[in-house]
């Protein structure tokens, strides 16, 4: 009964301390009522035939009635003492990060009839287009998208009623009780900025990986519609069907994929939940006003410097999408060159590791640095997809004169970061066979399904071919490390493990990978501290459902409050790896994940027991 009050769908029960929110959480139906007002004043699209609206009658931004409506009804709250967002107001969800893990959950939680599919049931229905939904359905929702919310939220009442799944919640209710935070501020912006300085043409995924929450086959089908269906680029190198694979092996191009889920925010009206922030702490606490009931307090700084004032963001339930934090920590010879330096200047800013290496290439980007002086000799270290794009950036760029890339190992090509056939028919075993493993085995799972870094064959041609290309002045060297570093000259000077000459370079990038781990993530320490975890491999146990698993030596000592606050946290992306599986991090563990945490989110907003997963 205690829970059927908090829940969202009960808002005239909300206690009375919550009022003021309350009565500023009734004014929402006031926008979403102008909304429709305006929605209904535009002309009607020109060509409905056409699949996607080809003009701007079916504009999905507001007008500028609307607009002008929604600042009169803002003015009027402000002028009677009202903000039109209470921070104090407590959320219903919170979600740390707006990437594509979080961007695949929301939509999940929104669309009435979203693929709630398990991953397992999920492949088995890709071996069986007879079990797939109509490809007209498919068509008309991806026409729906680019009408607005309206048309894509838009229920039959048919659909109702034979619905037996949770239902998804409604775009007002997310607008008015679930808040987004993101450092960059919206919808995949982080991601965005590592394609778009590394100048990434085309994913690495296929075409069916994607946040889309209706079919996996939409993006496919948007592609053909818009007349793109050539940014859908088959890889030449690949068997397109074979035992382990039933292709077919098309990757989106980076832009088709950017106007999609562009395209899949408006559509889902979700372009403003995401605010620009850092959260600094996650804190479970006692609700005081039932005592079995957590509540978080978030603590999230909204500024844009690091010691700009925090706000607390109280919410009843919290997912952590925030995506794998990689530190590579120093290198020996880091340590010793900086032990040779002491007292002395330390070249830190030419040492990049693989946080500082997007930032870089942005600020070169700029207009006040286009004139400063080229690197005469760059060294990359690292043996991924990561290292060898750089090294053809770079290698390419006006601002780099010369490069070499070294890796440890040879080099290995490999389209996918995991092996092809956890994309195929035997997907469902493979996951079982996972499963069966215990915690330290899967986590042995995950690094050799992985392999340490691959680069694709034809991204590992164009580097032999560069290479070849004298004008490029690009190097490649496999099976070797470096042994010393020393800093003479405003050069550093480098001595490599093969006996080769010592070679001098302005810059070194350390793109090497590194595991993740939850220690890396500042935000959890509080957390941590209340609700204890335990940790394999770096990695978080955590329940089917991705929530904070408890320890066997705690669950008969906490208090029943903790245990509902570890039933309403979650993890997803690359943190859920020893429940997700090795691709985890990937979109395709982003559907994996959200199918997941959405089912119970739901079910836990409607006061519903936990659906098995
Ligand atoms: C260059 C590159 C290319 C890739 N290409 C592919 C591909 O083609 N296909 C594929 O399947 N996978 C690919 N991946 C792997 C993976 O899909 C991406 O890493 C993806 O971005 C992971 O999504 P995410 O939502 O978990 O995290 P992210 O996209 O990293 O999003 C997490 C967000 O959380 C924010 N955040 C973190 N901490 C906080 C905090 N404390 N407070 C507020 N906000 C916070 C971050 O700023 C970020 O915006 C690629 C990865 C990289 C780096």
């Amino acid at each position: 009964e205690k829970r059927k009050e908090s829940s969202p769908r009960s808002t005239s029960s909300l206690s009375p301390t919550l009022r003021v929110s309350n009565y500023t959480r009734g004014s929402y139906p006031i926008y979403f009522n102008m909304g429709k007002l305006g929605a209904s004043r535009r002309p009607k699209c020109i060509d409905g035939s056409a699949p996607i609206c080809p003009s701007d009658c079916c504009d999905i931004t507001d007008s500028a009635d609307v607009v002008i409506e929604k600042k009169a009804a803002q003015d009027k709250l402000e002028s009677e003492g009202i903000e039109g967002r209470d921070e104090s107001d407590i959320k219903e969800l919170l979600v740390i990060g707006a990437g594509p893990h979080a961007l695949s959950l929301i939509l999940r939680l929104l669309e009435p009839k979203a693929d709630l599919l398990s991953d397992k049931d999920r492949h088995i229905q890709g071996e069986f287009r007879s079990r797939m939904r109509p490809v007209s359905d498919v068509y008309r929702h991806v026409k729906k998208l680019s009408k607005g919310p309206s048309h894509t939220l838009k229920r039959k009442k048919k659909d109702m009623k034979c619905s037996a799944d949770v239902e998804p919640l409604t775009l007002e209710e997310v607008h008015k009780s679930v808040l987004v935070v993101d450092k960059n501020g919206s919808w995949l912006s982080g991601w965005k900025q590592n394609f778009e300085a590394l100048r990434i043409k085309n994913l690495r995924s296929l075409m069916n990986a994607h946040a889309d929450p209706y079919d996996h086959r939409s993006l496919e089908f948007y592609a053909e519609m818009i007349g793109r269906g050539e940014e859908l680029v088959t890889l030449p190198s690949l068997c397109q069907r074979d035992k382990s694979f039933r292709g077919p092996y098309q990757v989106p191009s980076t832009a088709l994929f950017h106007d999609f889920h562009d395209l899949l925010v408006k559509g889902y009206g979700i372009d403003d939940i995401v605010q620009k922030g850092t959260v600094e702490s996650i804190d479970p606490v006692q609700d005081d006003q039932q005592s079995d009931e957590p509540i978080f307090e978030v603590k999230v700084n909204f500024g844009l410097e690091s010691n700009d004032r925090s706000t607390i963001v109280k919410t009843r339930r919290v997912v952590c999408a925030m995506g794998p934090m990689f530190h590579t920590g120093e290198a020996f010879w880091e340590a010793t060159l900086r032990k040779e330096l002491a007292g002395k200047h330390y070249p830190s800013d030419r040492i990049l590791h693989p946080s500082e290496i997007v930032p870089y290439l942005k600020s070169r980007d700029e207009p006040q640095h286009h004139d400063a002086e080229p690197l005469r000799r760059l060294l990359i270290v690292g043996g991924g997809i990561t290292s060898a794009q750089l090294a053809l950036l770079a290698a390419k760029s006006p601002w780099c004169r010369g490069v070499k890339l070294i890796q440890r190992s040879k080099g290995i090509p490999r389209h996918f970061d995991v092996e092809n056939k956890w994309m195929g028919p035997n997907r469902g075993q493979l996951l079982d066979e996972f499963w069966s493993l215990d915690m330290p085995e899967r986590a042995g799972l995950l690094k050799s399904a992985r392999l340490g870094g691959s680069i694709p064959p034809e991204t590992l041609e164009e580097l032999l071919r560069c290479q070849s290309q004298q004008h490029m002045n690009l190097e490649v060297q496999e099976e070797v490390q470096i042994s010393d570093v020393c800093w003479n000259d405003d050069q550093f000077h480098v001595t490599l493990d093969d006996g080769s000459d010592v070679e001098g370079y302005d810059m070194i990038w350390l793109a090497t990978g590194s595991e993740n781990s939850l220690d890396f993530y500042s935000a959890f320490s509080r957390l941590r501290e209340i609700l204890p975890v335990d940790v394999v491999s770096g990695l978080p146990v955590l329940n089917q459902n991705l929530s904070w698993h408890c320890p066997p030596d705690r669950e008969a000592v906490e208090p029943k409050w903790k245990d509902k606050a570890r039933e309403r946290l979650w993890c997803m992306g690359s943190l859920a790896g020893l429940e997700l599986g090795p691709d985890a991090l990937n979109l395709i563990g982003a559907r994996h994940g959200a199918v997941r945490v959405a089912k119970n989110i739901r079910c836990d907003m409607a006061n519903k027991p936990s659906p098995i997963i």
